[in-house]
């Protein structure tokens, strides 16, 4: 084996993509799977592509460096080592037929497999995870998402300890063995790339289901998890049958297989795979009940189902010609699975909730030193880019498409898409070009979406003419440097609009398009000088400015017909008096409440009109990494202080109120997790929130009783994390302590103690997470359990993370370094926040630089940490 100890890893581009030379038509797996070793034998049907122009190209298998080759044989003949090549990554075979079979038998040791990539063991079971490029720590295989086999896999397991063996497609045949294992043969008639294979052998308990589709074909479905979890997966069931019957009402798929399969996993990256057919789920995205799930993670199950059913065709039927195509299938279905939960939740709280997690950390990330493209034009590592801007601001992509041509253009869009590269892997071009096709418009400006990052700034200004009646709105639009890219060309984008008057009415409305630099709208014979709404619905993820006078913010925030800017108008109230607030503590001066602000506030609380999850997202002030993503320079104590005393302020304000406002919201009456439920739950606990932020032991009173009498974990749950958030020390230790008690043999439930304690923004966060480390249920192979203390600390609690003396940055360094070789996704993902350090002055920049060159000299790094910590330093 080659070594390249003294390279640094390369990036790869876009521009230098080739198509492969060798296709795969047919591919058998056999796995035998054991405590000690598994053995993998592939039989691959090989040919050459005909669209390689590329003569006597070499056969290239993707192969990791743990991979043990035991026997490689081209139409039965066994290769030596004189006739392939192999280093780090490729198994290279320089002459091949046009076609052959391949034979490959290969040893691996998933039981000691700790970066869950590839095939590796969860507590007791065998599970994968593929995508993006871990089907070569399985087996040699051209491992890139544009080669699309059929795969027939056969699974060999002892008897008593794995009774479930389970891989993708539908089970064909099944028996004993002599020796007292048994197996199971799958067969998936779906083409498809490596990176959906799927594979689990456990011992697992199953809820079973049925569906049938729109053309009257009964599909079975299962749901697997640990049996002690079998009570916690209806609501995955149910969400399940509502996607299936959604995606054939919406978009007219109907599901392909006889059987669709999910498995709750505890140690898993991400949050749930799309597996063809075979889902495989971290246990956070799949379990739920009442008693141990809140309602957030409620609708969190909801949407990751929903989202990895999608996949099967926004995907898997069609899925990426590249990885640097990721956007295509995650942005398309990340706006798949929003329009569902917006459909079968609250349409304006889901929009308000996905707006409030884009502002706040993807354009974070547009403004770092990762910031890149929806479609990206080099990575060193793909796993570092399964981001919010993939993701997030890919789905705004799709949505802004969604508004440029109306729903039922977009429909026929989709249609044509899926029609036409129906088991193909194709380019997010093609998807547009779907686009471009029905509806005749020339969509070449849009693409810059996909090409040029950072987040557009959009200066509106506006005129009237009291004569005329002609009131204009004039657009300039620029969008800042990103690493790589100084000059940006205007975007297309859909800004959609309201013109109110005086009294509430609308004046106008629809949608503009911006397409130059600067542009200017006139609207004639208007009756009077109209309040504009602009980029209702947030119509394009852009950072709009018009200079709102107050009184303009109020009038929208009473009268706009559309949700979600009277929640954003309400915020843009906030994140103005929040920011005078922290110039004034800055500047040593008092801090003072507003009486207008208060009078506001006080007509939304006693408004019972108003629907309550919306009262409680106009009342919920602005977090700090939202603020911290506003500001020029982050002073981190500056906005926690001012955040803080704002909270006490209105708490005092408004006691009566909030005391109603949480009395009329508790109602006696079984928990359903419905959207007025949680409506009611969500009013109910911001004001807790606010009556225990007067320090007054009445109403700790009061959250110890709903903390003791709740029949749902955010009852529960919420009690606990206000109790300890709001400085209560003695009552939260006590409560932590029954909680511990009550909660410890569930994982999940857990994992919300341990992330309440490392969020706790009051001092010793630091020693309370180096004692939870040690606490007998933290696991550090187990990426839940340190998304719940290190990413919540790093993350969630900001005045301790950055505490003057550094010592949290050391504390995450720690980390990193420790991880990298065991799990270097995780390692990657936990870095980010060390990344931001230019926000932050200059004595604090020192201290975080610091850390990222500790981990840089630390020793050999993969390439998941390597490419962040390299590309911040830069
Ligand atoms: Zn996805």
């Amino acid at each position: 084996m080659m070594s390249q100890q003294n390279q640094q890893p390369q990036p790869i581009y876009l521009k230098d993509y080739q198509v492969p030379a060798y296709l795969i038509a047919r591919t058998e797996l056999r796995f035998e799977l054991d405590e000690e070793e598994t053995l993998v034998r592939a039989t691959l049907q090989v040919r050459r592509n005909p669209a390689c122009t590329r003569s006597r190209a070499a056969l290239e298998l993707h192969g990791h460096e743990s991979l043990e080759l035991c026997r490689l044989s081209i139409n039965g003949e066994i290769l030596s080592e004189r006739d392939f090549s192999r280093d780090e990554e490729l198994l290279t075979v320089s002459a091949v037929p046009e076609a052959f079979t391949l034979e490959c038998l290969t040893r691996i040791h998933p039981e000691q497999n700790t970066a869950l990539e590839g095939l590796y063991k969860s507590d007791g079971m065998f599970c994968t995870q593929c995508e993006a490029e871990g089907f070569r720590r399985i087996t040699f295989y051209p491992d890139r998402p544009d080669v699309m086999s059929v795969f027939r896999t056969t699974v060999v397991a002892d008897r008593t300890r794995y009774p479930v063996l389970l891989s993708n497609g539908n089970p064909v045949e099944s028996g004993y063995e002599n020796d007292g294992r048994h197996f199971v043969t799958w067969e998936d008639p779906f083409p498809k790339p490596a990176y959906l294979f799927a594979l689990v052998a456990g011992d697992l308990a199953v809820l079973e289901g049925s569906y049938t589709t729109a053309s009257g074909r009964a599909v079975k479905l299962q749901i697997y998890a640990d049996s002690k979890d079998l009570d916690k997966l209806d609501h995955a069931m149910l969400s399940l049958k509502r996607a299936m019957q959604w995606d054939e009402q919406v978009y007219g798929r109907e599901y392909d297989l006889d059987i669709y399969m999910i498995v709750a996993v505890d140690f898993f990256n991400m949050g749930a795979m799309e597996n063809k057919g075979l889902n495989i789920f971290n246990t956070s995205c799949v379990l739920a009940s009442p008693q141990t799930t809140t309602d957030a993670a409620f609708q969190r199950v909801e949407g990751v189902v929903a989202h990895e059913y999608f996949h099967n065709w926004s995907g898997n039927r069609v899925t990426c010609r590249d990885w640097f195509q990721l956007s295509l299938k995650e942005g398309f279905t990340v706006f798949r699975d929003a329009e569902f939960s917006a459909d079968m939740n609250s349409r304006t709280v889901k929009r308000i909730e996905d707006v409030s997690l884009l502002r706040t950390a993807q354009f974070a990330e547009d403004a770092g030193p990762m910031a890149h493209p929806v479609r990206p034009e080099s990575f060193i590592e793909i796993s570092n880019f399964y981001t919010l801007t993939v993701y997030e601001k890919g789905a705004e992509v799709v949505r802004m498409l969604h508004s440029l041509l109306g729903a039922e253009e977009f429909r026929r869009g989709t249609d044509l898409y899926f029609e036409r590269h129906d088991g193909q892997a194709v380019t997010t071009d093609e998807f547009v070009q779907a686009m471009a096709d029905v509806s005749g418009r020339d969509l070449t400006q849009f693409k810059r979406w996909y090409s040029q990052a950072g987040t557009p700034r959009v200066e509106v200004s506006d005129s009237w003419d009291e004569v005329t009646g002609r009131y204009q709105l004039s657009f300039r639009q620029s969008c800042p440097a990103t690493p790589g890219q100084q000059e940006k060309l205007p975007f297309h984008m859909p800004i959609a609009y309201g013109l109110l008057a005086a009294g509430g009415e609308e004046l106008a409305a629809g949608v503009l398009e911006l397409t130059e630099a600067e542009q200017s709208f006139s609207f004639e014979a208007l009756p009077e000088r109209p309040v504009p709404s602009l980029l209702r619905g947030f119509s394009a993820p852009v950072k709009l400015n018009y200079g709102y006078s107050d009184e303009q913010l109020l009038h929208l925030l009473r009268h706009d017909s559309d949700g979600f800017n009277r929640w954003d108008a309400g915020q843009r109230i906030s994140v103005a008096l929040m920011q005078s607030l922290i110039a004034d503590y800055r500047g040593g001066r008092e801090l003072l409440l507003p009486d207008s602000l208060v009078d506001t506030w006080r007509s939304l609380l006693n408004d019972v009109s108003l629907d309550p999850a919306m009262v409680a997202h106009l009342l919920r002030l602005p977090s700090e990494a939202y603020l911290a993503e506003l500001a020029d320079v982050i002073d981190v104590e500056a906005i926690h202080e001012v955040r803080e005393f704002l909270l006490k302020a209105l708490a005092k304000a408004l006691l009566p109120e909030w005391s109603a406002a949480y009395s009329r919201c508790s109602r006696e009456e079984p928990y359903t997790p419905d959207a007025a439920a949680c409506a009611r739950r969500s009013l109910k606990n911001l004001s807790l929130g606010y009556l225990l932020a007067t320090g007054e032991e009445v109403w700790l009173t009061l959250a110890e009783e709903q903390f003791n009498n709740a029949d749902n974990m955010t009852d529960q749950q919420s009690a606990l994390a206000l109790v300890v958030h709001s400085g209560f020390r003695q009552a939260g230790e006590r409560l932590l302590a029954e909680f511990q008690a009550q909660w410890q043999h569930e994982a999940l439930v857990m994992n919300q103690w341990f992330s309440i304690q490392a969020s706790d923004p009051w001092p010793g966060a630091l020693e309370r997470v180096q004692w939870l480390q040690e606490h007998p249920l933290f696991d550090a192979r187990n990426p839940n359990k340190l998304r719940a203390v290190v990413a919540a600390f790093c993350g969630q609690n900001a005045v301790n993370f950055h505490a003057a003396d550094g010592s949290g940055y050391a504390y995450l360094a720690d980390w990193i370094i420790q991880l990298n070789k065991q799990n270097p996704q995780i390692a990657s993902r936990l870095l980010t926040p060390l990344t931001r350090w230019k926000r932050y002055p200059d004595q604090v920049q020192g201290l975080m630089k610091n850390q990222l060159t500790r981990i840089l000299d630390s020793g050999e790094l993969s390439r998941d940490v390597y490419e962040v910590v390299s590309k911040s330093l830069a």
